[in-house]
């Protein structure tokens, strides 16, 4: 029986750091992975450039039932903690937009300086292991954590829990943190895919299914939420960072409010178009500040084309009412096979804030993507992985 201070269920993005901090104040560190490689989800983040953090994080930024929960972690650890880590291993990044921070080269330089750093505070890394049972209470006071696996029974004095979501279940995501947190005492709740493709049906896809690859700027709007940045039409629905965004805010039966003509008051833009193209047809002055092909789209279902001066005021009013509040009805998301998140998880209450230490069992500990905080996309959910990592790790 080897015995550890503390072990890491996840060689994820939280588990890794958690396992760096812990490791770098001297504890004995065992990570324990059942997937062949450690941190595949980092390794094919950010499009392969893994975007590891935003300059501008605040806790607004994070979906969570307590939206107060992420607050301390995230204080303690900012982005320029993590940054200052990048800088140190020589791992050349850009800023892209609004704060997210990219490599320059590749993911695989950001596994490898967790890897280093994992190395030089001595901990141990155990991949390809599964785990068959978590015990707890039966063996020594100093050590009550038993762990029976693949590669042996190991016992710890702290068992933090950092197995991510269920999103893209053939990169190792799994329900287990959640099975053990149920173990252990503590509520879940209910999870959703979050920062995913919304699915159209019937006539909604129909109309727009061969516009697949047509991309424009909107601002989508649900439950009092707003993103404004690019949309994607796709051959099942929509996608693009907006639609993204908004779908973590969004549940089937929930209106969701696309403005095709962003930063612009519809109705004033549709009557200079008049003023100043009285002869043009709809469809081609649409045309011009919209995707030829969509607008095209837009004039046969959702609008009538005219020329311009023959729309009197009220026909004016509800095409700008069409076009900031395009009626598409969402059916459903891609779920869990696309999904950059699980949203809902492990829940706060039965954790500390300052620790991410379960207030049921003394020594327990929840991290990253399992507990139910969700960040918005653009390195949000990286730095809620390291700062919760980071905070269990600094007393584990
Ligand atoms: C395609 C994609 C792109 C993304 N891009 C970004 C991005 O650019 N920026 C950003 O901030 N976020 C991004 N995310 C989200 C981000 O990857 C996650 O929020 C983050 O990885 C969560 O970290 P974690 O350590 O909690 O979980 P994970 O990174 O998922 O790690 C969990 C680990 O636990 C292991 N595990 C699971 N079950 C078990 C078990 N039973 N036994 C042992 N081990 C187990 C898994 O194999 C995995 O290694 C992206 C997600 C996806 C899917």
């Amino acid at each position: 029986m080897q015995h550890y201070d503390v072990i890491v269920i996840g060689a994820g993005a939280a588990g890794l750091m958690c396992a760096i901090t812990a490791g770098q104040r001297g504890r004995r560190v065992l990570v324990i992975d059942h997937a062949n490689r450690v941190g595949k989800k980092i390794l094919m983040s950010g499009g392969g450039r893994c975007n590891f953090t935003n300059t501008g994080t605040t806790p607004a930024n994070y979906l969570s039932a307590n939206r107060h929960f992420c607050k301390s972690a995230l204080a303690r650890y900012t982005p320029w903690h993590f940054i200052e880590m990048v800088e140190r291993h020589r791992i050349a990044y850009h800023e892209k937009e609004l704060g997210q921070l990219f490599c320059d080269e590749s993911s695989k330089l950001i596994v490898k300086m967790l890897l280093e750093e994992c190395a030089s505070a001595g901990v141990r890394i155990e991949t390809s292991c599964s785990i068959e049972r978590v015990l707890h209470g039966e063996g020594a006071a100093e050590a009550p954590f038993r762990l029976h696996t693949t590669h042996g029974a190991f016992v710890a004095t702290s068992l933090v829990v950092a197995s991510g979501g269920l999103s893209i279940p053939s990169m190792g995501a799994s329900g287990f943190g959640y099975e053990l947190a149920r173990q252990f005492g503590h509520d879940v709740l209910p999870t959703r895919a979050g920062l995913v493709p919304l699915t159209l049906s019937g006539k909604h896809q129909e109309r727009l299914a061969d516009l697949s690859g047509v991309a424009l700027p909107v601002t989508a709007t649900c439950n009092d939420q707003s993103f404004s940045n690019f949309m994607l039409v796709t051959h099942r629905g929509i996608s693009g960072p907006a639609i993204l965004q908004i779908s973590s805010y969004w549940q089937p039966g929930d209106e969701l409010h696309l403005d095709l003509l962003p930063g612009q008051d519809a109705l004033d833009t549709l009557q200079r178009w008049q003023r100043e193209r009285p002869a043009a047809e709809l469809k081609t002055v649409l045309g011009d500040a919209l995707p030829k092909r969509f607008a095209q789209r837009l004039c046969e279902h959702w609008l009538v084309n005219r020329p311009m001066k023959q729309y009197n005021l009220p026909e004016l009013r509800a095409m700008a009412d069409v076009l900031q509040h395009w009626p598409l009805v969402a059916s459903g998301t891609e779920g869990y096979r696309t999904a950059e998140v699980t949203l809902g998880g492990v829940d706060t209450d039965g954790l500390s804030s300052t620790t991410m230490q379960s207030r049921h069992v003394p020594g327990l500990y929840f991290i990253g993507e399992v507990v139910d905080v969700t960040g918005w996309l653009g390195g949000y959910n990286f730095q809620w992985a390291w700062a919760s990592g980071y905070a269990a790790g600094e007393v584990a």
